[in-house]
């Protein structure tokens, strides 16, 4: 076969020059489908540059080093042969979707192939990759009919962050949906705890997963929902720890905070519960309960600490916000 009928590596059974080129030199994909299936095709003919130009500014991916991050690119297409793709399912709703799909890889001449279900957002009309859930092999239980549920998030630099969330009256379905929403976000984005103000719903509640302490490791089982959540009696113990947030991707920052704390607040069947809480616990509700109060861990850093990060808090902003919101 000549190359001008060379077919395209993502599977689509058509020439590479009328199915994913025109997206390589630059035409905007016009489904989140087909920029999923020009980026295995990208992997597949190495082209690092458009994975880099296709990546969401708040991917977990997204590297201010782009040098490294096109090396790094680079290094996994070569060593990778992309055998073929196969899509299981894809589902696009105003400026979110996901596509669920196979890669069929080989590493070293064993079998490297992987399951994601991929998050894709369009942002200034443009579709970008934002995350995704990979699990080794075939596997299509990664398949929901569900329409895609992962909610925009909001970033540094907008205002709903430094705002004081409302309290919460009444436990409908619409907060129901919210909140099984939220955690499926949460999950997507490799998160720890989501505010309501980070998916830009200003009222008293976040989801988390709840850490629990076996010897000097924690494990994480199961989510905790908290409404209307107050914190009260924190020790004199304080203990400092590196944290980061999903709506401040990339930066991460020590933060002092009290070791141990009283927290209380109504679970989704209404029930008010109150708890001595420390550790990774204390740590967590602390930092959410933050955003219900505007609050975002680089206010609790100290002036000189704050003054460091700044370069990398405008840049970031420049690069998320583009001049424009989300
Ligand atoms: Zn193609
Ligand atoms: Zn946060």
């Amino acid at each position: 076969m000549s190359t001008q009928t060379q077919l395209c590596p993502c599977c689509s059974g058509v020439a590479y020059e009328a199915c994913c080129k025109p997206l390589h030199d630059g035409q905007m994909p016009s489904t989140a489908l087909a920029l999923m299936r020009s980026r295995y095709a990208a992997y597949a003919l190495c082209i690092p540059e458009y994975i880099v130009q296709t990546t969401h500014p708040a991917s977990p991916q997204f590297s201010l080093d782009t040098e490294q991050w096109l090396q790094d690119i680079e290094a996994f297409c070569k060593e990778t042969t992309f055998e073929r793709l196969e899509i299981l399912s894809s589902h696009e709703q105003d400026n979110l979707a996901n596509v669920v799909f196979v890669a069929h890889l080989t590493k070293n001449e064993e079998n490297a192939s992987f399951t994601e279900k991929s998050f894709f957002e369009k942002r200034q009309g443009k579709w970008l990759y934002r995350s995704g859930q990979l699990t080794e092999g075939h596997a299509p239980h990664l398949v929901t009919t569900n329409q895609p549920r992962l909610l925009p998030l909001a970033y540094y630099g907008d205002p709903i962050l430094t705002k004081e969330a409302e309290r919460i009256h009444a436990i409908d379905d619409d907060l129901r949906k919210l909140v099984e929403e939220m955690i499926e976000t949460m999950d997507a984005c490799d998160g720890i705890g989501l505010a309501a103000p980070q998916v830009h719903h200003s009222i008293k509640l976040f989801v988390m997963h709840n850490p629990v302490e076996k010897g000097n490791k924690t494990l994480f089982q199961g989510v905790k929902v908290m409404l209307n959540p107050e914190i009260s009696s924190p020790s004199a113990d304080t203990s400092t720890i590196s944290e980061g947030c999903l709506s401040i991707p990339t930066i991460h920052a020590d933060v002092q905070r009290p070791s141990e704390i009283t927290i209380e607040y109504t679970d989704m069947q209404g029930t008010r519960l109150k708890e001595r809480v420390k550790g990774w616990a204390a740590r967590i509700i602390q930092h959410e309960n933050d955003h219900l109060n505007g609050i975002l861990f680089i206010d609790r850093l100290s002036e000189s600490e704050k003054q460091k990060l700044q370069p990398f808090l405008e840049h970031l902003k420049n690069r998320i916000h583009d001049g424009t919101e989300l």
